[in-house]
């Protein structure tokens, strides 16, 4: 199977080149030239496998250089049972919603379902493809991409990993699941600005030429572990195909019926992994996208107009303000095949802040995707209403996406069933879950952990506990404009 960028189809790379590059040269996002497919006999015949083998067989539609045995191999270790204690991905039912937990694994987010999986194919993708030089993982995080990042790579082989996050932007105990990050091969840096300032400062030095040059001399090349690296946004397919043959296997829906994912959002990545599911053949219905108050892609879906000018908010569910929304680039090209125009796109958002993509493809993107957002206050009335009725405990980001779940069923008289992603554990956002739930938290360190533990019996993830114990290593913020020289300090160990 080959790639290329979304920006030009001329040039065609091999998976372990796409996963190595982590962004292509151009500055686009790698997408597979064509999509496979997955038979209905074929998504049947996961139904009887663990997660690990279904994601493998997923993963393997898609990298025809590695072999079944290898991918096995990747998964068994990545997904495993000690490592997912809570189970990985596991589809659970509260009250009358479907939740697909997403969060068991080492940091306690989402991330890990691909993070875990990122540094296997990336360390056997530079092999594949006989890089000699170490890789040095750069990456910004709206909070939680960084500590499942780190944690990911952490001692891993022939890879360092830089972090960035916004100073502002994370919860305190996201800040010290990062700052107190062990391994010789890490580097956490905040900047002073917000998520956006971060990422495109991190897509700024990747694109450099002189940094490039200077990084090669001493042995090194870039990569990246964000959500436009593929080798990111591959594992997340896997759990959608899981999930819809978790739904079959609970009686929910029949094999065949079309289920319906309700996704919180922020750099678009978990929901075009939920839209390439569907793509490959799972029977996938609407897919809803789930904004707090920075709401530009509620926009974009209902306009067609991609507007990045706007206020910034921070709000409780930090791991989605963001307001440029990487992954929707392949989208764009996934729907039009044109990489003329995504260019075109994608240079105008730069240089003006926005883009509108006309009639036709509006009405395309109406047909897959339904948009809503909901701001801190409705985000709150979710938790404290679903802990009320169902007594179930949902994070500030997973209400998010519950609360415009109930706005789509409300607004539309659609009879599918809707799963909603869950995307962190409630223990990750302490502070707000006890505002919530009419608490008046002081201060948002590890010691409220505790205090919601014993508000609502739920038992807390113990490496969150753990971090009341945990020292501080690295601490100080630099300017945006002083990214480059940090992380090339890193490599000098200076
Ligand atoms: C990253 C993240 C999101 C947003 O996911 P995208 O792939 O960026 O759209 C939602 N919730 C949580 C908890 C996250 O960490």
């Amino acid at each position: 199977m080959k790639y290329s960028s979304t920006r030009d189809f001329s040039r065609e790379y091999t998976a372990a080149e796409t996963i190595a590059a982590g962004l292509a040269p151009d500055g686009g996002l790698f997408l597979p030239r064509e999509l496979p497919k997955l038979s209905s006999e074929e998504l049947r015949a996961l139904a009887p496998l663990p997660y690990p083998r279904r994601a493998a067989k997923v993963m393997k539609l898609f990298l025809d250089e590695f072999s079944a045995a290898e991918l096995e191999q990747f998964c068994d270790e990545a997904y495993d049972e000690s490592r997912f204690p809570g189970g990985t991905a596991p589809v659970v039912k509260r009250g009358d919603g479907l939740f697909l937990e997403l969060w068991h694994g080492p940091t306690c987010a989402f991330k890990d379902m691909a993070l875990q999986m990122l540094p296997r194919l990336l360390t056997a993708s530079l092999r594949k493809i006989g890089q000699q030089e170490d890789a040095l993982i750069l990456t910004a995080t709206s909070g939680d991409t960084g500590k499942a990042a780190l944690e990911g790579f952490c001692g891993v082989e022939n890879t360092k990993i830089m972090v960035f996050y916004p100073e502002d932007g994370v919860s305190r105990i996201q800040q010290l699941q990062m700052t107190t990050q062990r391994g010789s091969n890490v580097m956490v840096q905040a900047v002073r600005g917000n998520f956006d300032d971060a990422q495109t400062g991190v897509k700024q030095i990747l694109a450099d030429c002189t940094i490039n040059e200077s990084i090669l001399e001493k042995k090194h090349r870039f990569s990246s572990a964000n959500s436009i690296n593929w080798g990111r946004l591959l594992p997340q397919i896997a759990y959608y195909v899981s999930a819809y043959l978790d739904c079959v296997g609970m009686s929910e829906i029949n094999f065949g019926d079309e289920l319906n994912f309700c996704v919180p959002t922020g750099n678009f990545g978990n929901i075009l992994a939920a839209y390439l599911a569907k793509c490959i053949g799972v029977p996938i219905g609407r897919l809803i996208c789930a904004s707090n108050a920075n709401n530009v892609l509620t926009d974009f879906i209902r306009t067609g107009r991609y507007d990045r000018n706007r206020p910034f908010h921070t709000t409780v569910s930090p791991s989605m303000d963001i307001l440029i929304s990487s992954n929707l680039e392949r989208l764009l090209c996934l729907l039009s095949g044109d990489t003329v125009k995504v260019s075109a796109f994608m240079e105008q958002l730069s240089n003006d802040g926005y883009y509108n993509v006309g009639e036709r493809r509006l009405e395309q993107i109406s047909e897959l995707f339904w948009a809503d957002f909901c701001d801190d206050i409705e985000t709150f009335g979710t938790i404290r209403n679903t802990w009320n009725v169902s007594n179930y405990l949902l994070d500030t980001h997973t209400a998010v996406a519950e609360a415009v779940k109930r706005k789509y069923l409300t607004a539309t008289s659609d009879t599918r069933k809707t799963v909603v992603v869950s995307t962190a554990s409630p223990f990750k956002f302490c502070s707000s879950v006890l505002e919530a739930l009419g608490e008046h938290p002081q201060g948002d360190g590890v010691e409220l952990i505790d205090r919601l533990a014993e508000l609502t019996g739920v038992t807390p993830p113990p490496q969150l506990v753990a971090l009341g114990n945990a020292k501080e290593r690295f601490v100080g913020a630099c300017d945006k404009n002083e990214m480059a020289r940090k992380a090339l300090d890193f490599l000098e160990n200076k």
